[in-house]
């Protein structure tokens, strides 16, 4: 197998910085999902099993549907143990950073880790900010988790990839290809899924626990946000929901319940943009979903002060949902005829 997302320069250099055993911390961003979770917690369970002494830090507690994830129980809570959280970065020879792109996603972490010297990015996001000493970039793999399997193999260490540590691996690979649907589920995703599955991955399983774990209340909220909260707008190609706070209060609202709900939009037919904006205390947060080569990463740089991906992009309103709504109503147009269906 080649390994696309781990140059060898790179390779090389982080091999050197490995070379003793390390005490190491791992970061990811805020509001974990699979990809963050399994990406951070499998690359630990390796270098663990390379001599190596790991601590994974989260910005905030992770969605409930990530708990049962092998090693999720030793992550240290940024926002709820500042202390240690501060202390395993500021401590730490090297800070490994994944799945995420710029410094200000690490929620309030964001300071303390600027100020750490030795950071190293394994990402998949569009326009890294320079902030590592060696970067791992590749926009083109699905999933920050395709990147770590591919960089441990580079470094010699596939042996170490566990039972524990495919299970993290292979997770992210399922939540980040919409399991193995987006455009970005390439020939080698599908042999690093065969080869993390070789490696004793119950597929069943872990589908299973990220698929079947809903609660009423999610479900039913999910199917309010449909039935009463949905626009669709077939001229132009776009669906659209909204969730109010009163909204998510009705529907004792846990955080994750929302996870993939944009993604309905996506499933009518004809439609090629769907958009989400759920009113949180201090923002709106947008998420953006798309399909072909509508690029709603640009759309959130340039008008919800986001970015992400392609066809997957998230960024804020601070004006509201009502002002976040018109501002994405007014601006849609010009932007989609930019790119003809
Ligand atoms: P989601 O809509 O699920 O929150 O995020 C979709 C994608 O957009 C994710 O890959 C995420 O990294 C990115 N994203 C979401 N929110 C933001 C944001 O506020 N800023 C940036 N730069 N990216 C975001
Ligand atoms: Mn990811």
């Amino acid at each position: 197998m080649s390994f696309p997302s781990a140059p060898s320069d790179r390779v090389a250099e982080l091999a050197a910085l490995l070379s003793a055993p390390r005490s190491l911390t791992i970061i990811t961003h805020y509001n974990p999902d699979g990809d963050a979770m399994g990406s951070s917690l499998g690359l630990a369970h390796v270098l663990r099993a390379a001599g190596h002494r790991v601590q994974v830090v989260v910005p905030n507690t992770p969605a409930p549907f990530l708990n049962w994830l092998p090693g999720a129980e030793e992550v240290l809570v940024f926002d709820r143990s500042k202390e240690a959280g501060t202390a395993a970065l500021k401590n730490a020879e090297l800070v490994l950073c994944l799945d995420f792109n710029r410094q200000d996603r690490v929620g309030q972490a964001e300071e303390v880790l600027r100020n750490v010297p030795d950071k190293v990015l394994i990402d998949h996001h569009q326009d890294p900010e320079p902030f590592a000493r060696v970067v791992f970039s590749d926009t083109s793999a699905c999933a920050t988790c395709q990147m770590v399997f591919d960089i441990v193999s580079a470094l010699g260490l596939a042996s170490k990839i566990s039972v524990e540590a495919a299970t993290c691996l292979y997770t992210g690979l399922v939540t980040d290809s919409g399991s193995f649907r987006f455009s970005s589920t390439k020939p080698h995703t599908m042999r690093v899924a065969a080869d993390l599955m070789e490696r004793g991955v119950l597929v069943e399983r872990v589908h299973g626990a990220i698929m079947d774990d809903n609660t009423a209340d999610r479900l039913r909220l999910l199917g309010f946000t449909l039935s009463e909260r949905m626009q669709v707008l077939p001229e132009l190609g776009v669906a659209m929901f909204h969730l109010s706070q009163a909204d998510l209060r009705r529907f004792n609202f846990a955080p994750g319940d929302t996870e993939g709900f944009v993604n309905y939009g996506l499933s009518i037919r004809g439609i090629r943009l769907s958009a989400f904006f759920m009113e949180r205390p201090d923002v709106v947060k947008v998420s953006l979903r798309s399909k072909g080569d509508l690029p709603v990463d640009l759309f959130c740089k340039e008008h919800f002060n986001g970015g992400g991906h392609r066809n997957a992009a998230g960024g804020q309103g601070n004006e509201g949902p009502e002002a976040a709504m018109r501002k994405f109503m007014e601006q849609l147009p010009a932007f989609l005829a930019q790119y003809p269906a």
